[in-house]
């Protein structure tokens, strides 16, 4: 059994993660319980350079081997955006519903709903980054949100092959077709077959 960090303070992706790495030879533990490690500020134009950063100075201030997530929601009739923004999108201290409703204003009269979630995790440690991977699941943006499960857009995504939101789909599911089940399954993979060799990585 071997520890890695989840650096992310986010109650809903800790809580996702460890139910992925559930019946894995991993403990999980995240920046919950290192409350003074400082809030990275996410300044990167793609979701590489911030997953890069977080999961570096994780790593850095912790001393332990780290992986950070960037994710988001790119919007095809909007040119690609929330994107790197989807957390500020409605401004910094904005709720899910700020968000949500500006999101669904600018969406008026589209008829071009596509929209892909995408997560971007990096693995770092002893101050290097060891690896990146990409997970994107596609589908559409609805017309009005619908369920209360998940966080963030869940409400208003629509996964292609499901009639149900994220909102409206158990965890179960959205844990097996996520953007971030996806980028997660290949670091776990990778961690467990390359990384648990190498001797001062187990700690
Ligand atoms: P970050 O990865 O912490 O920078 O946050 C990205 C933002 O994208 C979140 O605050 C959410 O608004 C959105 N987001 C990322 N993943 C999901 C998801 O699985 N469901 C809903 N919204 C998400």
């Amino acid at each position: 059994m071997f520890q890695i960090l989840a650096a992310t303070k986010n109650k809903h992706k800790v809580e996702e993660y460890k139910e992925l790495l559930a019946g894995k030879d991993v403990e999980i533990s995240s920046l919950l319980e290192f409350p003074d490690c400082p809030d990275i500020e996410e300044d990167g134009s793609t979701f590489e350079e911030n997953a890069r950063k977080k999961a570096l100075a994780a790593s850095d201030s912790t001393e332990m081997p780290a992986f950070a997530d960037d994710s988001g929601l790119e919007v095809a009739a909007l040119n690609g955006e929330p994107g790197v923004k989807s957390a500020r999108y409605a401004g910094k201290n904005a709720s899910n519903e700020e968000r949500i409703a500006k999101l669904l204003e600018n969406m008026k009269g589209k008829e071009d709903r596509r929209a892909r979630f995408v997560c971007v995790i990096a693995v770092a440690n002893n101050g290097e980054i060891i690896e990146t991977f990409r997970g994107e699941v596609s589908g559409k943006i609805t017309e009005a949100p619908r369920g209360t499960n998940g966080f963030g857009y869940d409400p208003v995504f629509m996964p292609d092959g499901y009639d149900k939101t994220f909102g409206e789909l158990s965890s179960e599911i959205k844990n097996k077709i996520s953007h971030r089940a996806k980028a997660a399954r290949e670091a776990i993979d990778y961690i467990e077959t390359e990384l648990s060799t190498i001797e001062d990585f187990d700690l």
